[in-house]
């Protein structure tokens, strides 16, 4: 039996876990967790001192010089915005922020707030200085939120670190963004379940087996605030700035790479099943699980082979 070691963080708000296999598993773990407490630091929307909040407190002010970390990920997100027609959009900070969806303070806001944010967003206005590697929003009162992608981000740099301790089996889990390494140490692929949405954490409906792959779930049961029998869940709509209200209750998107994952999986939840099934077959190496309100499980062509459907679930649908 090769080493292993196990380790549990709390970071990113939420519970990341790491599962290693081989002679370097602990020194890799705590690599890992040194450098996403670092991302973490740069990253947050909520700590003063990252860099996100020094751009945010610039905003049409001054352009902020960033590390190579973030304005890799700022690149990305504008990229991703771009091709999901602006479905994901990092300059959601003022709405979630006016929903508080994250905090104790959590409240559903009128009509005229949500008006007035939806002013301040829109992610042409990041500025982008590649050769200063400098960051600037347009107007005062914007502000980037990197919570639908900086994990994605997080789990390729944890898939790099292992791979420069020669570890060629590893599972991480940040909070529902799943990435791993190889193949379990017998051989065999990883099971990756995939969470029943309208039940308990841990209970799936289904499973993906994975080699080398990333698994990135989003879902309306992740976070919510519960109010009139409705459900005002943490994933908003940039055009209406309300939760999104497309009719999937869980997207998923298994893919090479975490980060993209990551933002597509939270854009096809806002575009919905038609536009969500569009949008994943025009990117390369990407495939798709869509769960929607009515119980119909949907699952893009590529991925069929790997998605183990539990007949046993009550309800649900698997669309084939
Ligand atoms: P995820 O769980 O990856 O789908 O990301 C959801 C988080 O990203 C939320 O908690 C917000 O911080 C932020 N967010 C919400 N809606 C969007 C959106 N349409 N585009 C980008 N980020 C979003
Ligand atoms: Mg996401």
């Amino acid at each position: 039996m090769k080493d292993f070691y196990e380790l549990e963080t709390i970071s990113m708000g939420t519970i990341i876990t790491q599962k290693i296999y081989g002679e370097n598993s602990q020194k890799a773990a705590l690599k890992v967790e040194e450098e996403i407490k670092k991302l973490e630091s740069l990253m947050s929307f909520f700590l003063e001192t990252s860099e996100i909040s020094k751009i945010n407190r610039n905003a049409g002010l001054n352009a902020v010089e960033v590390s190579a970390d973030v304005l890799y990920v700022l690149n990305r997100a504008k990229y991703f915005s771009e091709v999901s027609s602006g479905a994901f959009d990092i300059t959601i900070g003022p709405v979630a922020k006016l929903w508080g969806i994250f905090t104790d303070k959590a409240k559903i806001p009128s009509q005229e707030e949500i008006t007035s944010s939806l002013k301040f967003t829109g992610h042409r206005d990041i500025t982008i200085d590649n050769s200063l590697g400098s960051v600037k929003l347009e107007k005062v009162g914007e502000s980037i939120d990197l919570g639908a992608i900086a994990k994605g981000y997080a789990a390729d740099k944890a898939i790099e670190i292992y791979k420069q301790y020669n570890i060629d089996s590893a599972f991480v889990n940040l909070g529902g963004n799943v990435m791993v390494l190889g193949t379990k140490p017998d051989g065999s692929p990883w099971k990756i379940g995939i969470q029943n949405p309208l039940l308990r954490r841990d209970l799936c409906l289904g499973a993906v087996h994975a080699v080398n792959k990333t698994i990135v779930t989003s879902g309306d049961y992740v976070r919510y605030l519960q109010k009139n029998n409705k459900k005002y869940h943490h994933i908003l709509d940039p055009r209406t700035g309300y939760p999104s209200d497309s009719g999937l209750i869980s997207t998923t998107i298994v893919s090479e790479k975490s980060i993209g994952a990551d933002a597509i999986s939270t854009a096809i939840f806002v575009l919905g099943l038609e536009d969500g099934v569009k949008l994943v077959n025009s990117l390369k190496d990407m495939e798709a699980i869509f769960i929607t309100e009515d119980k119909e499980i949907h699952v893009t062509e590529g991925l069929k082979k790997d998605f183990h459907f539990f007949d046993e679930v009550e309800g649900f649908i698997y669309k084939i």
